[in-house]
């Protein structure tokens, strides 16, 4: 779970560098190739559109597109066949300062299969296929009813599927009088069960083999019968765990009901997102509050310490830190230096104090370097957005790096 989330925090920090490429003309280039394309297709498609940017009118476009394809060319010819999920290409040369530009190249291999084929000349890189993936994908079930009819589905990201439509055979409760009123009730109580029941049983099949992946299971429709329908225990107990409330008042109970359930729940959704960030940057404030600190750590110094010796239960690393580790090593006489900065002062080059040669320079990001030691010390990692108050905090009163220890030991010692 922690490599996942580390995971889609490097994927997001590399999208950002590719996107804040521009291009002084049409000469940055997106390719996408999907898992199964044959490489030597690609192949002859970027030799064609190589021919054919011999055309460009620009000297210095038609020099940086050639080098652009030539370079693509050669990066393509290292696979055999793409990978799983396939692998995206960006390739160009982009505008630093006013009249500079400087060759770049970036190669993807994304989290999740590319559906389609794409190759984009532009004056910047195409992202947005990449960046979809980012979208939250959590698993939702879907369920609108009334007496009448109900329909299950699910929610994904932003797709809703459909799994079963069913209609009632309860008769409406309407048009009949006279000495047979109170059976006719009881007939239509007892339809209505067994409504219930074959809804139930449609939710089962539909989510029980899903259960691992469920979120939560959103409930609506235009009355009372949803209330009724899970108060009164209709739904695998599993199920029931997994019911989130509120209840949600829908006009329709078709497909139609299962969008208008969606988009009524959307801001139940998104707090659902941060409720469990808030909640872990909470659980820290009521350490610091205490009046010896209690198990609060703060501050990458104190941070770093405490995970090195094993300490830390939880590290909170706020996706704000827009800091590096930059570490520098003396081949020649075995000087080494690690420190934090911001990313706009990383060096570009340094010499070594004690000999005068030149260092070598390696720099990390500091949420993916400090997750890494966390994960050899069997530290949890959260990394937390700036998107709650909490994480505001955390970010601007803490540091951006907080923890919580495993138990009291003396801080300052
Ligand atoms: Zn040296």
């Amino acid at each position: 779970m922690t490599d996942l989330q580390l995971a889609k925090y490097v994927f997001k920090k590399k999208l950002e560098e590719i996107k804040a490429c521009k291009g002084r003309a049409t000469e940055l280039i997106s390719l996408y190739v999907p898992p199964g394309r044959q490489i030597s297709d690609v192949l002859n498609y970027l030799r064609n559109e190589y021919a054919q940017s011999s055309n460009i009118k620009s000297r210095t476009t038609r020099k940086n597109v050639m080098w652009a394809i030539e370079s693509l060319m050669n990066k393509v010819k290292m696979y055999k066949e793409p990978p799983p999920n396939g692998v995206v290409f960006f390739v160009g040369t982009k505008a630093i300062g006013a009249d500079q530009s400087e060759p770049v190249s970036f190669v993807i291999e994304p989290p999740e299969p590319i559906n389609t084929y794409m190759y984009r000349c532009d004056s910047f890189f195409y992202t947005q296929p990449l960046e979809e993936m980012l979208l939250e994908k959590d698993l939702y079930g879907l369920v609108v009813m009334d007496r009448a009819e109900a329909t299950v589905g699910f929610l994904q990201g932003k797709r809703i599927t459909v799994v079963k439509n069913k209609q009632s055979l309860v008769p409406s409760k309407h048009g009949r009088g006279g000495q047979s009123q109170h059976r006719f009730e009881r007939l239509i109580e007892q339809a209505a069960h067994e409504f219930y029941v074959k809804v139930a049983e449609i939710c089962a099949e539909a989510f029980l083999p899903q259960l691992n992946n469920l979120r939560g299971i959103l409930v609506g429709g235009p009355g009372a019968t949803k209330e009724y329908f899970i108060n009164e225990g209709y739904l695998h107990h599993e199920l029931m765990k997994k019911v989130i409330k509120p209840f949600f008042d829908t006009g329709y109970t078709d497909e139609y009901g299962l969008k208008e359930l969606v988009e009524k729940a959307s801001e139940v959704l998104a707090d659902l997102d941060l409720m469990k960030e808030k909640k872990l940057v909470q659980r820290f404030l009521n350490e610091v509050r205490k009046p010896d600190g209690g198990l609060a750590v703060y501050g990458e110094k104190e941070v770093r310490a405490s995970l090195e010796n094993g300490y830390l239960d939880t590290l909170l690393i706020s996706e704000g830190n827009k800091k590096m580790r930059v570490s520098l090593t003396c081949k020649y006489c075995g000087y080494k230096e690690e420190k934090t900065v911001p990313e706009e002062l990383v060096p570009r080059s340094a010499s070594c104090p004690k000999c005068n040669a030149v260092l070598e320079i390696k720099t990390t990001d500091i949420v993916e370097e400090i997750s890494q030691i966390a994960e050899n010390f069997g530290t949890k990692v959260e990394i937390i957005s700036e998107e709650s108050e909490e994480g505001k905090m955390l970010l601007n009163a803490f540091g951006g790096i907080a923890g919580i220890l495993r138990y009291a030991v003396n801080k300052t010692g």
